[in-house]
Order: structure tokens, then sequence, then C-alpha cells
């Protein structure tokens, strides 16, 4: 009987495969500042540092410096640091991102821990704050362009495979996510269950550059994801109130805005609801997904017709204006 209850365990144990180590708890309970309606008196602080836990913090710029409010996410590993995204502000003096993510920093041997940055993607308010990062010993900044992401993290086949940052004692998995930006990673931590997805999945406008990368890198994110413990979905900016209306666009304040996580099951539902997107603009739920490009485009063909009905009609003004002073003179 004990054999064939071992048999059994060793079985179900089979059956539960892949086996997932706990992942380290922390708390995103943080009411993030909501920005203000008039900036010019009494700023608030340029930059809020929100502690996860104690080797993980979400930092925020404010709206009142930049209203593209971007996340970063500091990962810290026993050996070395990860930071994703520097923000939209170059100068320290505006946002002091470089001495903030050094100061949480541990010493190792009497020098603080070695940093690497890397980007969710290459749109300027994800790593304006690079410049701040450029002369510091120690620190290894990641380009963003296609060419560096697929060199550094060693894509073969790029969009295709996963490839992992060792922080020593802590593996962040990198899976490449491109629709919104053609070099777009997410990152997945193994120790806290943190996904990052920046751009490409956030509450919030999803701007959709190439529909069918976008629909690929859903499928493939949401397979990876799908057999592994997800705590929070983290992405690159919050542009949504608790009613799920979409903010203002480039307002310096966000009303009664959103909390920022979303959940693995929001993401499991994303590939379904981008298999419904037409290409140009749709809206599901909290997801507004459009094409700028596209939303561009129409808007230029609009303006184009536009331009030409107004030819026409002032050309047959004129006609008309002639053909009335030749009947009056004749
Ligand atoms: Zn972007
Ligand atoms: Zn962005």
């Amino acid at each position: 009987m004990k054999r064939v209850l071992c048999v059994l365990l060793a079985f179900s144990a089979m059956l539960a495969l892949p086996v997932f180590a706990q992942t380290a708890t922390g708390t995103m309970d943080v009411q993030w500042d909501a920005g203000k309606a008039d900036c010019s008196n009494e700023a608030p602080r340029p930059l809020q540092v929100h502690r996860y836990n104690d080797s993980t913090y979400v930092l925020r710029e404010n709206l009142c410096t930049t209203y593209e409010a971007p996340f970063m996410y500091l990962l810290i590993g026993e050996a070395k640091a990860l930071l994703i995204d520097t923000g939209d502000v170059a100068q320290a003096q505006k946002v002091p991102l470089a001495s903030t993510v050094m100061s949480l920093l541990p010493n190792v041997q009497g020098a603080k821990m070695p940093l690497i940055i890397v980007h969710t993607h290459g749109h300027l308010d994800h790593r304006e704050g690079d410049a701040q990062f450029a002369s510091m010993p120690n620190v290894q900044i990641v380009g963003a362009d296609l060419d560096h992401v697929k060199a550094y993290f060693g894509f073969q086949q790029w969009p295709d495979g996963v490839a992992e940052v060792d922080l020593g004692g802590r593996i962040v998995d990198v899976i490449p996510t491109p629709g919104h930006y053609p070099s777009h990673v997410s990152y997945y931590d193994r120790n806290t269950g943190l996904a990052f997805t920046g751009d490409f999945f956030l509450p919030g406008r999803l701007i959709i550059d190439d529909a069918n990368a976008d629909r690929a890198s859903a499928k493939r994110l949401a397979d990876f994801l799908r057999t592994r413990p997800v705590t929070y979905v983290l992405g690159g900016h919050v542009e949504l109130n608790r009613h799920n209306d979409l903010q203002e666009m480039g307002s310096s304040v966000h009303p009664d805005e959103r909390p920022l996580p979303l959940s693995k099951d929001d993401l499991m539902n994303l590939p379904a609801e981008l298999a419904n997107y037409n290409g140009f603009y749709g809206q599901s739920g909290m997801f507004v997904m459009y094409s700028q490009t596209r939303v561009l485009q129409g808007m230029a063909a609009a303006a184009v017709v536009l331009l030409i009905m107004l030819v026409l009609a002032v050309r047959w003004m004129l006609r008309r204006r002639k053909r009335v002073k030749a009947a009056k003179a004749s």
C-alpha cells in the first residue's frame, strides 16, 4: 500500500510540473501623485519612489514634469541590479533619476553594485534618462534599437525565443513583444512574479504600430506566462481613471487615476481582444487599441479631401460670379 502511495505521489508531482519556487512578496499599495491642473507654483516632487519589497522599486515621473508620467522599475539581485526604462527627462535638475537609483543600490565590496540599464522599447519617454547615467562607472546602458536588443540578449530568431538576465540569485526573462515598437520586449521577474510590459500592454491607450506583430506578441507572452505565477502585470503608463475612462491626452493631472497593476487574466484575454481589432481603431472594455500611423494617415487624407472641396467651392463661386457679371453686362 505504501508503495502504491509513493508511486501515486511521484506521479502527481510529475503532473504538477513545471514547479516554480514561491515568489517573493511585495506590495503595490501606493497612491501615485495625481499631478496638478496648474503646475506653475509649488511643483510636486518630480520623482516618486515606491518600495515593492527590499529589492524591488517602482519609480514614476510626475505628471507636472512630463504628462507621459512613465514608470520605471529597479530590480536588485545579489550581484547586479537592473533598471527597466529611464523615463522622459534627461536633465538631472528636473528629475534626479540617476542619483535616486544610485542611492537605492547596495554596496558590493566597497563600491556600488553594478547596474544594467535596459528598456522596454525605444520611444523617448522610456529612455531620455539614459543621459544621466552616461559617464557613471559600473553602469552599462543597453541600446533600445533592434540591433542592440538582439545582440545584448542574444536573440538568434527574433521575435522568437526567450532570453534571460542573471542578476545573481535573481533571473529575469526577456520576451520579445514587438507591435507597439519594433524592438519592444517585456520582462518577467521569476523572483517576484512581476511582469513588466512597457507600452505593449498597459491600462490605457494601446498604440499599435504593426497589428500582426502585436497579435503574435500577445500570444507569445500569454503562452510564456500561462504556466508561471504572475503577481502583477505592470506597464509603462496609466491613462485611465477608476471608471476605466481615458484621462485627457497631454494633461498634467489625472483625476481619480486607476491603479497601475493589471492581472494575469487581463493579459490572458489580450490575444482574443487583438483578434477582433480591425487594424485601425477599436475599444474593448478598458483597452483602447489604435494605430497612430493609420489614424494620422486617415486625418491627412481627410485634410486633403477638405482642401480639394474648398478649391472646387472657390472655383465654382468665382465662375458663378463671372456668369452673374456677364449676365448683368448683356
Ligand atoms: Zn511607446
Ligand atoms: Zn510610453
